[in-house]
């Protein structure tokens, strides 16, 4: 009743494993730098901790070094793999293909390679790690859980852009949304916190961190979400710029000589708070640098990130008639209590009034609401690894292909 979740990028693998009896995490890691020099895999197990380091020059040799350390007799957390029920593989674009999580097959394989048009920076990366513990473990099953799941439940009517239709149809040019794991994970778990009635329950959820997104979750099923056909679209995010007048594109190439290379480069790494501040990317070093050195740009680049919520927020609430809940999510919504309050602030209209004391909160799941608002506003840890090594569980149980 083990299940090793695994998250692999281009250079990098997250890992970890839960024994799905209680839900208990046993051990996880990261390696780092594959493929390059000074590659080092960093286990812990409980407040254990071991830096291996050894040349990792693939997936495969990492995968197997993650298998080293969790049945490592000093260090490991199971006997053997035997112990092991099935492998879940974070995996970032399903495209149209999965409306839920599937059991790997020959198939599945195929479909997420026709998919890594839609996402060539994640994709593949996940596909070796999929291919390596293939090799390595050929008698485990494995399950891939996607980021766009969650989102497939998106109408047409807000999936669709104002684009000429046969771009839909040629290219699957549509909104697919992203961090569907992390927005499933933080409206489920709202829903339980506030007892809501199955069938009747509006939550916006804002997975603030990094890559932010905010998505408007209708009993239980996401109705619209920012992000779009790539994670470039919606709120204004560490890098990224989220909605903009495509014409700005056409416009900077032209006056700049940029081919599509340099403009992918700076809407991907030179826009959003780091762009707006000219100081990072990071939301304290933003934080500090306007409170501590009064960086009246740091200023604009946080008063026009929580504007961007404050719209999607507004908008959601539009579409979900009312609100039952706001849940802050991820790195800055998690721990950043004066961004949670800006973003808030003037939502009076629509029930929302956050205690101060209590909003006074990091890293736990808390109700920060006066007594007497209508729209509860709560802070939601999310746990997108519990996500997948649930999904992952419930196949290897059930025998289903997917859920
Ligand atoms: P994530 O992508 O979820 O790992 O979130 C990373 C972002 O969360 C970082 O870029 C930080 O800007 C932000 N963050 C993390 N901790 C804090 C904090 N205590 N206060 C403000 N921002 C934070």
């Amino acid at each position: 009743m083990k299940v090793l979740v695994i998250n692999c990028g281009s250079s990098s693998l997250k890992y970890q494993l839960f024994d799905m009896v209680n839900e208990a995490v046993l051990a996880k890691g990261l390696v780092e730098r594959i493929g390059l020099e000074g590659s080092v895999l960093n286990h812990s197990k409980g407040k254990e901790k071991h830096v291996i380091k050894e040349e990792i020059n693939d997936h495969e040799k990492a995968i197997s070094l993650v298998i080293n350390a969790i049945t490592s007799p000093e260090y490991g957390a199971i006997k053997s793999v035997e112990e092991l029920s099935a492998i879940g593989h974070r995996v970032v674009h399903g495209g149209e293909d999965f409306s839920g999580s599937v059991l790997i097959t020959e198939e599945v394989v195929e479909s997420l390679r026709r998919n890594s048009e839609l996402a060539p920076l994640h994709n593949p990366p996940n596909i070796m790690g999929i291919k390596a513990c293939q090799k390595i473990l050929p008698e485990i099953k494995q399950m891939g859980v996607f980021d766009t799941a969650f989102h497939q439940t998106i109408p047409e009517e807000a999936y669709l852009y104002g684009i000429p239709y046969e771009y839909y149809q040629k290219y699957k040019i549509r909104k697919y949304g992203f961090h569907g794991t992390s927005h499933k994970y933080v409206s489920q778990r709202a829903a339980a916190m506030l007892k809501l009635t199955e069938g009747k329950s509006r939550i916006i959820t804002c997975h603030l961190g990094n890559g932010s997104s905010i998505a408007a979750v209708k009993n239980g099923k996401s109705i619209d979400t920012s992000m779009g056909f790539t994670p470039l679209e919606g709120i204004v995010m560490g890098t990224r710029p989220g909605d903009l007048d495509p014409s700005i594109i056409c416009y900077l190439m032209e006056k700049e000589n940029w081919g599509i290379k340099e403009i992918n480069n700076m809407l991907n790494k030179k826009c959003g708070v780091l762009g707006l501040s000219g100081v990072s990317s990071d939301f304290r070093d933003i934080e500090k640098s306007a409170v501590e050195d009064g960086n009246k740009r740091s200023q604009i680049a946080l008063d026009r990130f929580a504007y961007a919520v404050k719209k999607y927020i507004g908008s959601y609430a539009a579409i979900l008639n009312g609100a039952d809940a706001i849940v802050f999510t991820a790195g800055l919504g998690e721990n950043s209590a004066s961004m949670r309050l800006k973003i808030c602030e003037g939502l009076d209209y629509l029930g929302v009034k956050i205690d101060k004391d209590k909003n006074f909160t990091r890293g736990v799941e808390a109700d920060v609401s006066a007594d007497d608002a209508a729209t509860r506003v709560l802070v939601i840890p999310t746990n997108e690894e519990l996500m997948i090594a649930r999904d992952t569980y419930e196949i290897f149980k059930s025998g289903k292909t997917k859920l």
